[in-house]
């Protein structure tokens, strides 16, 4: 990898998350945003861990890990057409006031000599206002945990404080949450878009598009804009993974925008990205033919799993997770004639990520079939059962409840036969008591869950999973099978050799109560001698 250039372009902060890096992907240890309180630009971007990615970058010496290994954007955004982070090159210059151009070129100075400390100040001030959205997508990582961060927000104020840097940058970078339903990214847009100091800083916004109707009149306004539209299905495709949008909504609103840039505003940049999903896959040949039809540029990336989305991960991130594809084989044809139809129309960059997706997707089958030879987990193994719960009752006699505050956190019965997950936080769980396994040659553990079918759509279901005595989660292939009444799910999982012990953990998902297994089964193909018991032990 070439040296990244975002520690010398971009200041990137996120009140909910509570960082300050140099971009969202870095994964070891950043500043703090510190609610609040706001300190000098320079403290963060000359700060310790900002100069410690310089380093990183650099290849200089440095203590602690290095958060920009197994990037998650070099892995997924580099193609032939797009080969960095960022460029210090732009379309017009010209349009650039005075106090731009000459950070622009310092910045780049410093970037190609490897400056560690920086006289130039960022090209691009990227913030996240919050997590509050008007949306509920079911795989959106903040969903779970944007109650509890309801008030850990960056203020207008805050932002406008920074007005000297805040004019020498490219662009301010707007993201949330939902920028047009948080009232600070609100009142920042609106301030913005008015400001005629701010000419010629670009204000890009990362939004859903569901309300832009509502906003256009400001929006109008700014010359320099750029909305960037979480979009990642198109039709019934839309409706069905953007809970609480609708698409006939959505694409007015896209389209009202580009017919501004047409007629108005030619400089506006409107471009949408997609995750790619199990369930809008048979939509990705409609949603290539949109994008070339409407000249909208777009790209494809792969989620990723966080606490409260393992749901959703299991069932949808089909690179994750290939053998959900058994249930749709003629998949490699909707991306065929998706990534036909962008080349066609022109759309190298959306062709390329979608090509990527379908590259990682053939590995990880290929990977999968090599690991189907040693262990089928659709074949579950014969022997010594560990957990037997064949009601809902039963399973919950296995399980303790953990939180930070035990009064949030419940069993609540939700019909005759479930009980539901109720909780604050993300990390609550429920957990069985720990099983000492004995040392021995590796062994194979099935799980079994089995819950009722949630009567909603939009319910979710509890995560299952165990967890060996070091806290690392040992994961095997899930399969999920769904009936008119029921979802199961059966995991075979290699117990490591050095496994001292195991439990089983259930989480929350989604921000609603999650819907908890009504059965419960774990065994192995071991014999009875290498774990503790026959049975672990019940906890109620
Ligand atoms: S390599 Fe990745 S993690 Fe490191 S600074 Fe660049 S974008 Fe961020």
């Amino acid at each position: 990898m070439k040296k990244c250039v975002a520690p010398w372009y971009e200041l990137n902060m996120s009140a909910p998350h509570n960082r300050v890096s140099a971009c969202c992907y870095y994964s070891a240890e950043t500043a703090d945003w510190e609610n609040g309180t706001l300190k000098p630009i320079e403290s963060y971007w000359n700060g310790t861990e900002l100069q410690k990615i310089r380093k990183i970058q650099t290849g200089q010496s440095y203590t602690g890990a290095n958060g920009c290994d197994n990037c998650h954007f070099y892995q997924n955004q580099i193609t032939d057409s797009r080969q960095a982070y960022a460029k210090f090159s732009v379309a017009n210059p010209n349009q650039l006031s005075k106090q731009q151009q000459q950070n622009l070129e310092l910045a780049q100075n410093e970037f190609d000599s490897g400056a560690i400390e920086l006289k130039s100040t960022p090209l691009r001030l990227y913030a996240n206002f919050g997590f509050f959205c008007n949306l509920s997508c079911k795989f959106c990582i903040q969903v779970p945990s944007r109650q509890e961060l309801r008030n850990d927000i960056i203020t207008s104020d805050q932002i406008y404080k920074w007005k000297t840097p805040l004019k020498s940058a490219l662009s301010i970078d707007v993201i949330g949450g939902e920028p047009f339903a948080l009232p600070e990214s609100l009142k920042f847009i609106r301030r913005f878009c008015e400001d005629d100091e701010m000419n010629s800083v670009t204000l890009n916004i990362y939004t859903n598009a569901t309300l832009l109707h509502k906003h256009f009149k400001p929006l109008t306004h700014k010359k320099k804009l750029g909305l960037f539209i979480s979009l990642d299905s198109v039709y019934e495709g839309y409706d069905s993974v953007r809970l609480g949008g609708s698409w006939e909504q959505t694409e007015r609103n896209v389209k009202e925008a580009l017919r501004i840039k047409r007629e108005e505003n030619p400089d506006w940049n409107i471009t949408t990205n997609a995750a790619i999903m199990f369930r809008t896959i048979p939509f990705l040949p409609d949603f290539a033919n949109w994008h070339v039809e409407n000249d909208v540029p777009t790209m494809f990336y792969d989620f990723i799993n966080t606490y409260g989305v393992e749901d959703i991960f299991f069932t949808q991130n089909v690179i994750a997770n290939p053998q959900l594809l058994d249930n749709l084989p003629e998949w490699e044809s909707y991306f065929d004639r998706a990534i036909n139809i962008f080349k066609d129309g022109g759309q190298i960059y959306p062709a390329e990520t979608l090509e990527l997706s379908k590259q990682k997707i053939i590995t990880a089958l290929e990977n999968l079939n090599q690991r189907i030879k040693v262990i089928d987990p659709r074949k579950s193994v014969a022997g010594t059962s560990l957990i037997k719960a064949s009601n809902a009752e039963d399973v919950l006699s296995f399980f303790e409840l953990r939180s930070r505050d035990i009064e949030s956190v419940s069993f609540v019965k939700h019909d005759e036969s479930s009980f539901i997950l109720n909780s604050k936080f993300s990390d609550d769980k429920a957990i069985t008591n720990w099983m000492t396994v004995n040392p021995a040659e590796t062994a194979l553990v099935t799980l079994k869950a089995q819950w009722s079918k949630p009567e909603k759509f939009e319910s979710r279901l509890s995560h299952v999973a165990l967890q060996s005595h070091n806290g690392q989660f040992l994961e095997g292939m899930r399969y999920y099978n769904e009936t008119d009444q029921n979802i199961e799910l059966v995991t075979t999982i290699e117990l490591p050799s050095d496994t001292k012990s195991i439990r089983v953990n259930i989480t929350p998902t989604g921000e609603e109560p999650s819907h908890l297994p009504n059965q419960l089964y774990l065994y192995t193909d071991q014999q009875a001698g290498r774990f503790d018991s026959n049975l672990i032990a019940r906890v109620g």
